[in-house]
């Protein structure tokens, strides 16, 4: 009967610590979207979720502390194991493109952490999002463990079990909705506006305030209105995209600041205005074309700047060697492809939708995808499986 009656205690005490857990969550929340430009490091290995036992699923995520956090969060209510990999601190998608999650990372996850002693099966449900850098294939002819794409983002975790470990299209599709667009200003107007008050304590104190509150108002203004200048930047419309947000290349900005700046200096020779006015305001106009020229690149999941090399790049299917075994319909974040599985035929849908991840491509066991760049040259499978992207969306990774 004591036995019994311990459970009872435990639960009024888990639903206190489920309180004061809420509140820590969204602590972390906030904390970590401020410093979410800088990569948060927790310990890898293995984590009980609830009371598991030898046919629980096995979940596999990065050991970026956020993601840990929302992951352990999503899988509440649940008996699993959940699998942090070592990703240097970096989230899934960042990790898996630049070449810091990678089959290594994995396999070293698999076979350290114990879980092969703990479970029957050898299934491994990883985000979709490690698609870019995790090859399955690997993971399976290396340890036997099957690995089962799961969905994009971790809420849908619940409605993924219970739809017996099918994705729909929405579960596969990434999305830039308000919230993440919130999330993304205040992440990169918190570290420029420090960066600029630092620069301002001994250019112009009296103007630090100003200068944040401009930061802060820009950010906001380019990540909330994104939906409504996003076609723009899409491929029919990236030439225009490409003179209004690239900085490299077009350096509409630099036209933008030098015009600011004659402006002001017609005006300070009018007005009386000295040289230390004229040169403060330099620093302060350039600090802010400076942000303006940032250009998106990294801050959403659905543009690349033309700084980025990868940006033209088409993906292109050779039908002779596709099979239709649906891998790249299972791994695209954008839904892209359309599988036949009567015929074991694919088609791609939505080229237009294409964020050139490479996913797709790492992916398909028969190397039947590959990129082509404009001026026709071919981006192999071995390529895009061997050399990632470095912060200039450049193929420069090497990995072994
Ligand atoms: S392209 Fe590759 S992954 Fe996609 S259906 Fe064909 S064989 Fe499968
Ligand atoms: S089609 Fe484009 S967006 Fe989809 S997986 Fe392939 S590269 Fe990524």
């Amino acid at each position: 009967m004591a036995k019994k009656a311990k459970p009872e205690k435990a639960k009024k005490g888990i639903s206190k610590i489920y309180d004061f857990g809420y509140l820590r969550y969204i602590f972390i929340n906030i904390i970590e979207t401020l410093l979410r430009m800088f990569p948060l490091l927790c310990k890898t290995g293995l984590i009980k979720i609830g009371n598991p036992d030898r046919t629980s699923p096995v979940f596999l995520t990065c050991n970026y502390h956020l993601t840990v956090e929302r992951v352990k969060r999503a899988l509440r209510g649940m008996d699993c194991y959940l699998l942090v990999a070592n990703s240097r601190g970096i989230n899934v998608w960042c990790a898996s493109t630049g070449g810091h999650l990678t089959n290594h990372d994995v396999i070293s996850v698999l076979k350290t952490s114990g879980i092969e002693d703990l479970v029957d099966h050898r299934n491994v449900i990883l985000p979709q999002l490690a698609a870019t850098g995790v090859e399955s294939k690997v993971i399976k002819e290396k340890t036997g463990w099957n690995v089962i794409w799961g969905p994009v983002y971790s809420e849908d975790i619940p409605a993924f079990i219970e739809n017996k470990l099918k994705k729909t299209p929405e579960m596969r599709e990434v999305k830039f909705p308000l919230l993440q667009r919130i999330e993304m200003a205040i992440a990169w107007a918190f570290p420029i506006s420090i960066l600029s008050a630092l620069i301002m304590i001994p250019l112009w104190p009296e103007m630090i305030f100003p200068t944040a509150f401009t930061i802060w108002s820009l950010s906001f203004f380019i990540f909330l209105t994104f939906p409504l200048y996003s076609r723009w930047l899409s491929s029919e419309g990236r030439r225009i995209g490409f003179i209004f947000f690239d900085f490299g290349k077009g350096g509409f900005q630099l036209i933008l600041w030098g015009i600011v700046m004659l402006c002001l200096i017609i005006y300070s020779l009018l007005a009386g205005l000295t040289l230390e006015f004229v040169l403060r305001w330099a620093v302060l106009s350039f600090i802010i074309v400076l942000i303006l020229s940032m250009d998106l690149m990294g801050s959403t999941p659905l543009y690349k700047s033309g700084l980025h090399k990868d940006r033209f790049l088409e993906v292109f299917l050779d039908v002779e060697r596709c099979r239709g075994v649906a891998l790249c319909e299972q791994v695209c974040p954008r839904n892209c492809y359309r599988v036949n599985r009567e015929l074991h035929t694919t088609t791609i849908v939505r080229a237009e939708k294409c964020v050139r991840c490479g996913a797709c491509i790492v992916q398909c066991p028969f190397d039947a995808l590959y990129f082509k760049s404009p001026e026709d040259e071919i981006i192999t499978p071995e390529i895009v499986r061997r050399f990632k992207l470095n912060l200039m969306g450049k193929r420069v990774i090497k990995i072994e």
